[in-house]
């Protein structure tokens, strides 16, 4: 579980917050407040994943490999990248 962003609380599973796109906000079901994942947080994610996996490939190792390799490293940004919160105006 991640924490909440406003109210430190772990409420955020870690599976949503990997699958929530940058554009739509998620709401702590402790607090109800908005929170999301940054674009930076989502840029590093892909672009270390990207170049993880063509490493890998480069010194030949297997595909597979290459693959989780990848993801571990944009799961990792993921899970160790605090979530943004977003102060509602209204
Ligand atoms: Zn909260």
């Amino acid at each position: 579980m991640l924490k909440c962003p406003h109210c430190n609380e772990r409420t955020i599973p870690f599976s949503k917050a990997l699958f929530t796109r940058t554009m739509r906000a998620k709401h702590c079901s402790h607090c109800d407040k908005a929170w999301r994942i940054s674009m930076t947080v989502v840029i590093i994610a892909s672009v270390g994943s990207v170049i993880s996996i063509q490493v890998a490939l480069s010194f030949d190792f297997n595909v597979l490999f290459a693959f989780v390799l990848g993801a571990l490293i944009a799961g990792g940004t993921y899970y160790f990248c605090p979530l943004s919160k977003i102060e509602v105006s209204e």
